[in-house]
């Protein structure tokens, strides 16, 4: 059975007047409560399942009653009949006899209105069953669907992936949604009651948080950046925006704000900013950030009216070190060189890496053009300690540094930047390991260079390359045992270039490849000319560059040199320098096998310049020691240069490798090294380089007493 809603009113017939009255006066009272409370009074008689209802209109200044009866089963929504039926039940259950139910009743032409139907049991027959319930129903409609719109809001508000926190005007927490708990780690009791600030980081200062709560009043809203520290401790980057809403009910403000982690974005943003301005390798400002930096210094400068310096440095013979070490070394050596110089010239400086093994120095605030100078020894010196690379390995390499200033040599970046690389080339041209300052006529010294390179590339075609040949003297046999063939090129337009000046262009170029393998044929193929000649056990050494040895296949190609020319392999030795050889200690170590696999003889050259070990010298399969003319100039005299030959001399023979000193030129300087111990002797003092036939001549026409007298000045011999 059912339930309704409606409104009855109770009428007990009394034919009484003055109850009649009283009854009117009861239902003016009731119809104006009605009205009041916006009711509907309701009487259902459960025989019969009639409903009486009282509704309560508005007529004029008055308030009258309209009474209806019908049955409580037509009136109420289909769909609502079983709630009915169970509110009555539960009714009739009901020790306090209560109805009560929310449903939907017909409202006329209006369609169907939701109503609370409030009531309670009003009479009983004698066997103490209900009769009658009375009550009232109030048109629930609106709040119904404000109630909604809230759970709909509560819902999306918790199912948002953006916190939202509702603040009162002290900004204390009024109601948070689980993103935000989640986003903050805390609990909602933890933070409701609580002020914002609870999650304030140490990043910003309390003048924020006034600003933002200033702002916020006067204009309603707030958005920014955030950083805020969760219960962990960890902090965040929240974007938050902050909206104010009036809360009628309250008659208070509350500001609403969404929260946004951006941690992530913005350190993805930080990392693409980072990679556009820095170098990933070694972390130091990369070109872009470099050119920035200069323009802004050059700025400076001109408004202090001060120097800027660019010092421009390459690291010396470092692609070989990177083709021979490979390029994880590489890439260690160049992160070991950028920390050795940021500390050297101090973080007040930019230090900058524009590729490969370039770096810049941008000093400012220079008074004097010297102060660059210094700057540039001092990042030389530094270079002389050995690297210390992340793996623990040591490696020595040096840098060479070009020098431009600002305003001297010019106003832009880029022309700064240019001059000091020029100086750079002229650094290197110059030895290596070493600083150069720009001046004007470098460019010219660059185009020079860059037609001579140009001229290079024709000389094998058009035959402008020779070879000579320097005896070497065996000091205890007193014959000339060996000669060292040097390279010569006469060009028509440059004329004689010496072998320093265009051997580092050929290496540069890659030809000296083909040079060098050109060389290597020639020295042999003269060889088997002397041969013929009878002099079967003379040796010829041929100078070799480490670019020879680390790209091509050397070994191949002295194989079949060796194989065409029928020359025995004891009789060939090759030439390393010192410097190039240690700085590549470990790799070069296993392709040297090779050429002792081979039987051809290998001889330090140089040797005393570089930064030799022993116990790297040990490790390396070589058979020669030649001792560098540079310490030998100054024998017998100077007492460090004939410590320093003893002791190499000594140092070689106990390692079993045969010991020669080059550039001898004076008849006091051999004796000093035949004194010693010293196997072989080569130098003016000998013999100058010569051509083939010359040499051949010079051999076969020595006798040890040949020997210039001590007095004598060194000698050249020409033949008729
Ligand atoms: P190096 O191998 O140390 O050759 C010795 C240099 O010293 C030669 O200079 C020689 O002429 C010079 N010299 C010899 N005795 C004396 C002396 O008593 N006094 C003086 N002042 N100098 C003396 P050069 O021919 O100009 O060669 C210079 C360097 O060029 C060589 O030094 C070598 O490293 C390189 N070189 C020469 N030929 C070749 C070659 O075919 N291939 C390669 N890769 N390098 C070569
Ligand atoms: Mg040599
Ligand atoms: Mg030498």
């Amino acid at each position: 059975m059912l339930v309704l809603l409606v409104v009855l009113v109770v009428r007990r017939r009394q034919s009484d007047h003055a109850f009649t009255q009283a009854l009117d006066e009861r239902g003016e009272r009731l119809a104006l409560a009605l009205w009041a409370t916006g009711e509907r009074y309701w009487d259902y008689h459960l025989p019969s399942g009639a409903l009486r209802r009282l509704i309560s209109v508005q007529r004029g200044d008055d308030g009258g009653l309209i009474e209806d009866t019908l049955q409580a089963t037509a009136l109420i929504h289909p769909d609502d009949l079983e709630t009915a039926r169970q509110a009555l039940v539960a009714c009739l259950d009901d020790a306090a006899s209560r109805y009560h139910a929310v449903l939907r009743v017909s409202d006329g032409d209006a369609g169907w209105c939701w109503v609370r139907v409030r009531g309670r049991v009003i009479e009983r027959d004698r066997a103490g069953a209900v009769v009658r319930i009375a009550g009232t129903a109030l048109n629930v409609n609106a709040t119904r669907e404000a109630e909604r719109e809230r759970q709909i809001a509560a819902e999306v508000l918790r199912s948002m992936s953006e916190a939202v926190a509702v603040v009162d005007a002290e900004f204390r927490f009024v109601s948070v949604n689980p993103a935000f708990l989640r986003m903050t780690g805390y609990a909602e009791s933890d933070v409701i009651g609580r002020t914002a600030d609870m999650l304030d980081s140490d990043q910003h200062d309390t003048a924020l948080q006034a600003q933002i709560r200033l702002q916020a009043a006067d204009e309603g809203r707030w958005s920014g950046e955030l950083w805020q520290r969760r219960k962990d401790g960890d902090e965040f980057l929240a974007a938050v925006e902050l909206r104010t809403v009036h809360d009628a009910e309250l008659d208070t403000r509350l500001h609403v704000a969404v929260l946004n982690d951006i941690t992530q974005h913005k350190r993805t943003e930080q990392e693409l900013r980072y990679l556009a301005n820095f170098d990933t390798l070694t972390s130091l400002p990369n070109r872009a950030l470099l050119s920035e930096r200069l323009s802004r210094a050059i700025i400076r400068a001109h408004r202090q009216d001060r120097r800027v310096a660019v010092l421009f440095l390459d690291l010396d013979r470092f692609k070989d070190v990177n083709d021979s070490l490979g390029h994880a070394a590489g890439d260690r050596i160049l992160r070991a060189a950028a920390v050795r110089l940021q500390q050297t010239v101090g973080t007040q400086h930019t230090v900058a890496r524009l590729g490969g093994d370039e770096f810049t120095v941008v000093i400012e605030d220079l008074a004097h053009a010297h102060d660059a100078e210094r700057v540039a020894r001092e990042i030389i010196n530094a270079f002389e300690a050995p690297l210390v690379l992340d793996d623990r390995r040591e490696i020595t390499i040096s840098p060479s540094i070009g020098i431009s200033l600002y305003p001297d040599h010019a106003q832009v970046p880029t022309a700064l930047l240019k001059h000091a690389d020029t100086a750079m080339y002229q650094a290197k041209a110059a030895g290596r390991r070493t600083f150069m300052r720009y001046d004007d006529n470098m460019d010219i010294a660059v185009r020079q260079r860059a037609t001579l390179s140009g001229a290079l590339r024709k000389v094998l075609d058009r035959g402008e390359l020779r070879l000579v040949f320097q005896p070497r003297l065996s000091l205890p046999a007193s014959r000339i045992t060996g000669v060292e063939a040097l390279l010569r090129w006469y060009s028509p337009e440059h004329g004689d270039i010496p072998p320093n000046d265009f051997i580092p262009l050929a290496e540069e170029s890659g030809l000296i490849l083909e040079i060098g393998e050109w060389v290597l044929r020639e020295a042999c193929m003269v060889l088997g000319r002397w041969r013929q000649h009878g002099l079967d056990a003379m040796t010829v050494s041929v100078n070799v560059s480490v670019l020879q040895l680390l790209r091509g296949d050397l070994p191949g190609v002295v194989a079949r040199v060796l194989e065409d020319t029928g020359i025995p392999p004891h009789l060939l030795e090759l030439e390393l320098t010192e410097s190039v050889l240690m700085a590549n200690a470990e790799q070069t170590a296993t392709k040297l096998q090779a050429f002792r696999a081979l039987g051809v003889s290998l001889a330090i050259d140089d040797f005393g310049t570089g930064y030799s070990s022993l116990a790297y010298l040990k490790r390396l399969p070589i058979t020669t020691l030649k001792i560098d003319k540079a310490f030998v100039d100054e024998l017998p005299h100077d007492a460090e240069d004939a410590a320093i030959t003893s002791t190499v001399i000594a140092m070689g023979h106990s390692l079993g490798l045969n010991v020669v000193a080059e550039g001898v030129e004076t008849a006091a300087q051999m004796r000093f090294l035949a004194d010693k111990g010293c196997d072989e002797i080569q130098g003016f003092w000998i013999a100058q380089p010569m051509d083939a036939l010359q040499c051949l001549a010079f051999i076969r026409n020595w006798r040890p007493e040949s020997l210039p007298r001590p007095s004598a000045p060194a000698r050249v011999v020409t033949l008729p």
